[in-house]
């Protein structure tokens, strides 16, 4: 489906082409790491209008719609922008998407839609990503969206997790009129939208805002109940839902198992930026306020939740932040956007680096990190030359703080407490067709990363939004 009158694109798709390209607008990064806002700068109208009629219009079905996990119609979006119909243009988002102002700020765009434009190939992709956000900001400021929602089933339906997949299934589950109430182990929803994300890339704002779009619609909430733990995915049923989504992701961060782990002043990642981004009031049970962190931070890890960590331990006031990482910057998993960000904004990197042990000082608290220096080997099964330690280079870098950014596994708790439900070795939940996150008991459905693993916020709104249908016909079909 294209708006665009075939007559025009005729006529400009060469010249447009060659439109001259204006790069986002960041604020300086002296001034962005003073505090936790937005780094970008919000297009105004007129520029929302201008970077949108660079938009070539490819053939249906142009690549930047493919590359998009949920397949936006991003060449019509670009048109109704270019038009000055910017509601117009946040319509058609809500169309194929759950979350189009989160998925706006937080996809890695270069990598989808932005990174399959066929403008890469002689000038610079068309900002989609920040066009996006706009069209829904505008939105959100001068016509809150409604989510149309049909005439009730009579069916209720338990979401277990109000993280992206959760939020996707519940948004299209309520739209076809069954009563919808996620449980989720946290005191609010949103999951690592809220307990992950740093507020610089998504505000909580933002986040809440849709929140209470979903609210409006009648979704139901249910906080610091953990499925597995404080009820099991039976007891659900026995509630009288007719149907179970387990939307749960990984929220346990890999160990490194090496001595010291325990010192005060070792945080895991997502404990870390919890507390350093997440209001008081919205804290877990047992977490603490803003870790007090110290002058001298190393992050261990290369992905993009050690720039993270990074950022938001700068934003907390250390003076010298460092991230270890065990093989050099060619094979660091993590966004290069985030990793720029982070240099500019005083973030130093140590590659080769692999930790051996956390020491602690006299007071009892960690004082410096033991490492060793590594050389890279032949390519593991990932692809990437293997880190091999360099016997007797040991050194001592001093830390007040040291954050673990390693990786996520899944907690196999419903694995272990739900009759029938069949999960893999490490605790990911097994679907049996993953076009509809349909598990091994009849009834209960699943998607997002506790099911692939670590991923994207977009395909865990994606594999929410396929169950949510899959959902409402097997309810049909009772
Ligand atoms: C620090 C960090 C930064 C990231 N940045 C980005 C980014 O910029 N862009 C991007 O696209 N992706 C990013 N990701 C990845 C992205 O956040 C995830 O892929 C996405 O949130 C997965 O969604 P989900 O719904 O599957 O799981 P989650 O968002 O993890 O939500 C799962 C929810 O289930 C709840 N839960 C778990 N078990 C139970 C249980 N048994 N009972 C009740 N509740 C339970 C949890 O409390 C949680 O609220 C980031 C991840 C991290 C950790």
């Amino acid at each position: 489906m294209q708006a665009v009158p075939s007559e025009f694109l005729a006529i400009n798709r060469k010249e447009r082409a060659h439109k001259p390209f204006f790069d986002l607008d960041l604020r300086p990064a002296e001034e962005r790491v003073c505090d936790f806002n937005d780094v970008v700068i919000p297009f105004d109208e007129e520029r929302a209008r201008v970077e949108a009629s660079r938009c070539i219009h490819c053939p249906d079905p142009a690549p930047c719609m493919l590359a998009c996990p949920t397949h936006n119609d991003i060449p019509s979006a670009m048109w109704l922008i270019e038009q000055g119909q910017f509601t117009e243009a946040a319509q058609l988002y809500h169309q194929t998407s759950s979350l189009p102002e989160i998925c706006g700020r937080v996809c890695p765009h270069e990598q989808l839609c932005q990174g399959s434009c066929v403008l890469n190939k002689t000038e610079e992709p068309v900002l989609t990503g920040q066009l996006e956000v706009f069209a829904l900001d505008y939105e959100r400021e001068h016509q809150p969206y409604t989510i149309p929602v049909a005439e009730p089933t009579g069916k209720k339906v338990a979401i277990v997790g109000a993280g992206p997949a959760g939020l996707a299934c519940a948004d299209q589950l309520i739209q076809r009129g069954h009563a919808v109430t996620i449980f989720d182990a946290k005191p609010a929803p949103g999951g690592l939208l809220v307990y992950g994300i740093p507020n610089f890339k998504l505000s909580k704002d933002v986040f809440f805002s849709k929140w209470a779009e979903m609210e409006r619609a009648g979704v139901k909430f249910v906080g610091n109940t953990y499925i597995g733990k404080d009820k099991t995915v039976d007891d659900l049923f026995n509630e009288g839902f007719a149907a179970v989504f387990l939307g749960v992701g990984t929220g346990i961060d890999a160990p490194m198992e090496i001595p010291g782990e325990d010192l005060p002043g070792v945080y895991e990642a997502t404990d870390f930026l919890i507390r350093g981004n997440v209001n008081a009031e919205i804290l877990p049970k047992g977490k603490d306020g803003r870790p007090d962190i110290g002058k001298r931070v190393v992050v261990i890890g290369g992905g993009d939740t050690a720039s993270d960590c990074l950022r938001t331990s700068l934003r907390l006031g250390a003076e010298e932040v460092t991230c270890l990482y065990r093989r050099t910057e060619k094979e660091m998993p993590g966004s290069a956007k985030d990793r720029k960000m982070a240099k500019e904004e005083g973030a130093k990197y140590r590659f080769l680096t692999q930790p051996v042990q956390f020491i602690a000082g006299e007071d009892g608290r960690l004082a410096a990190v033991e490492c060793i220096e590594m050389e890279l080997g032949e390519p593991d099964e990932s692809g990437r030359r293997r880190p091999i330690p360099i016997e007797g280079s040991n050194f001592s870098v001093a830390a007040d703080t040291a954050i673990k950014a390693l990786g996520y596994w899944p907690d196999p708790v419903l694995g272990k407490t739900t009759p029938e439900l069949e999960t893999h070795k490490w605790g990911l939940v097994k679907v049996v067709d993953p076009g509809t996150g349909a598990t091994t008991r009849e009834g209960v459905y699943a998607g997002g990363d506790g099911v692939t693993g670590p991923d994207l916020v977009v395909t865990a709104m994606v594999a929410g939004r396929k169950s949510a249908w899959a959902i409402d016909a097997y309810l049909k079909s009772k």
